[in-house]
């Protein structure tokens, strides 16, 4: 049985992004994965109980996904709500779906408070950004899912077995 790789299910195209849209990857490994049965989509933000479309958040204070998931850190919409329950829910669930389907590896699409594992926006709204991963990358790594980004296909490739 191959190992099975978790992937934000944007990055498979699924309309589920806070914009209503999918944010498709073209990459021949992705189409090799796809066809091997290996990806399992997930969208932790909609796993969660949020809505798509919905509004923009971020991490209060640059903080990160760790911090939110510690209980130092809350997720902040545009509009003022605070989602940071849903978020660390939708993390809870991704942990629980990659161990059910048998994931030992994450491929995230970087940027997201939810999937990013590379950077985080600032929490200021103002398209500015900081080292950090976010709150479902944080939680796996927690599980022991070796997570990658969208950026990292190269070294998931050279890890995976065949
Ligand atoms: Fe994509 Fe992850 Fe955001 Fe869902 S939570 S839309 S899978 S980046």
């Amino acid at each position: 049985m191959s190992a099975k790789i978790l992937i934000s299910a944007c990055l498979l195209g699924r309309p589920v992004r806070y914009d209503g849209k999918g944010k498709p990857l073209d990459h021949p490994a992705i189409a090799r994965w796809k066809a091997q049965g290996r990806l399992v989509g997930f969208c932790p933000e909609q796993a969660g109980g949020l809505p798509t479309p919905r509004p923009p958040a971020e991490i209060e204070g640059g903080l990160s996904g760790e911090d939110v998931l510690s209980g130092r850190g809350r997720v902040i919409e545009v509009t003022g709500g605070d989602v940071t329950a849903a978020f660390i829910a939708g993390a809870e669930q991704a942990v629980a779906y990659a161990k059910a389907q048998g994931c030992p590896f994450a491929l995230l699409i970087d940027g997201s408070l939810s999937c990013g594992s590379g950077f985080l926006y600032d929490g200021r709204f103002s398209g500015g950004t900081h080292a950090g991963e976010g709150v479902t990358a944080a939680l796996l790594r927690r599980a022991g899912v070796a997570v990658f980004s969208d950026r990292e296909i190269a070294q998931l490739e050279a890890l995976l077995p065949q």
